[in-house]
C-alpha cells in the first residue's frame, strides 16, 4: 500500500451497552445502564449507557440511583469485564489484521490506526467492516493527518461514521467549538483558558503563547506555536509507542 500516513482513530459506539445487547438481543433499542452489580440501592456509578438511555441525561460516572430515577424503564445490567475484555480482544486483533495497519490502543474500544493509503475514507470503511463482521460491533472512525485530530474527527462520525479532520478544514470545523472540546482539555482547562479571554478553538490558534502556556493546557497544545497548536504531534505514530504527550494519557470513558 502506498500514499499518505493517516492517522485513523477506530472508536466502537456505546461499547459496552452494545456487547450487552449482543447476548440480549431483546434489549436492542431499549435504554440501557450498565454500572456496579447492577442494583442502583446500592452505591455505584454509571459505567456506561446506550443511546437511548443518554437521551434522558443519563451520563457515565453518574450515581446509579440518579441514573435509575431519570430513566424509570431503564434495564440497568451489572459490569462484566470479561466480556468485554473479550469483545475488545477480538477488536483490536482484527485492526492488526488490516493490511499495513500500526495499532496504538488507547482504551478497550479505541485505538489509533496508522496507515499509508491514498483512501483514507475507503480504508475506514473497510476497518469498519470488518470490525462489524468479526465481532458485530459498530465503529465509528476519525480520519486525521495527526493524531488529535483523528480523535476529535472520530465525535463528528458517530454514530458508526468516518469523518476526516486536517489542517485543511480543521478552523472550519472547529474554529468556532469551545476550548473545551478539544482533545485532553477539560473542565479546569478551559476555565483558565477562558480567564485569559480564549473562549474558542480559534481564539486559543491566534493567540501568543506566552499568554496562556501557564493555563496548565496538555503537553501537545503547549509544545507548540499556538497557531500550530492542534497540528502535534506531528510526529507520526512509531511501533515503539505513541508521541511525548500523548503516551500516558488515560483512556477516555467509552463512548
Ligand atoms: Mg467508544
Amino acid at each position: 500500500m502506498s500514499g499518505i500516513r493517516w492517522v485513523l482513530h477506530v472508536d466502537l459506539d456505546q461499547f459496552i451497552a452494545a456487547v450487552e445487547v449482543l447476548r440480549r438481543p431483546e434489549l436492542a433499542g431499549k435504554p440501557i445502564i450498565v454500572g456496579g452489580r447492577g442494583d442502583p440501592t446500592e452505591r455505584a456509578v454509571v459505567s456506561t449507557a446506550s443511546y437511548e438511555a443518554r437521551a434522558f441525561g443519563v451520563g457515565s460516572g453518574m450515581p446509579l440511583r440518579i441514573a435509575a430515577r431519570k430513566v424509570p424503564d431503564a434495564v440497568i445490567l451489572p459490569v462484566d469485564h470479561e466480556a468485554y475484555l473479550a469483545a475488545s480482544e477480538t477488536v483490536m486483533a482484527t485492526l492488526r489484521a488490516q493490511p499495513g495497519a500500526t495499532v496504538q490502543v488507547l482504551g478497550w474500544d479505541e485505538a489509533f490506526v496508522g496507515v499509508e493509503t491514498e483512501k483514507p475514507e475507503a480504508y475506514a470503511r473497510q476497518v469498519q467492516a470488518a470490525v462489524l463482521e468479526r465481532t458485530q460491533l459498530h465503529c465509528s472512525v476519525g480520519i486525521g493527518d495527526t493524531l488529535v485530530r483523528a480523535k476529535v474527527a472520530t465525535g463528528f462520525g458517530k454514530p458508526a461514521g468516518v469523518f476526516r479532520l486536517t489542517s485543511g478544514n480543521w478552523l472550519d470545523v472547529m474554529g468556532s467549538l469551545p476550548t473545551k472540546d478539544l482533545w485532553g482539555v477539560g473542565t479546569k482547562v478551559s476555565g483558565r483558558l477562558a480567564k485569559l479571554g480564549i473562549n474558542t478553538v480559534a481564539e486559543l490558534a491566534a493567540a501568543d503563547p506566552r499568554t496562556w502556556s501557564r493555563s496548565s493546557a496538555p503537553r501537545w497544545v503547549r509544545g507548540t506555536r499556538s497557531s500550530d497548536a492542534v497540528t502535534a504531534p506531528a510526529s507520526w505514530m512509531t511501533p515503539r509507542g505513541l508521541p511525548a504527550g500523548i503516551a500516558g494519557r488515560p483512556p477516555s470513558s467509552a463512548t
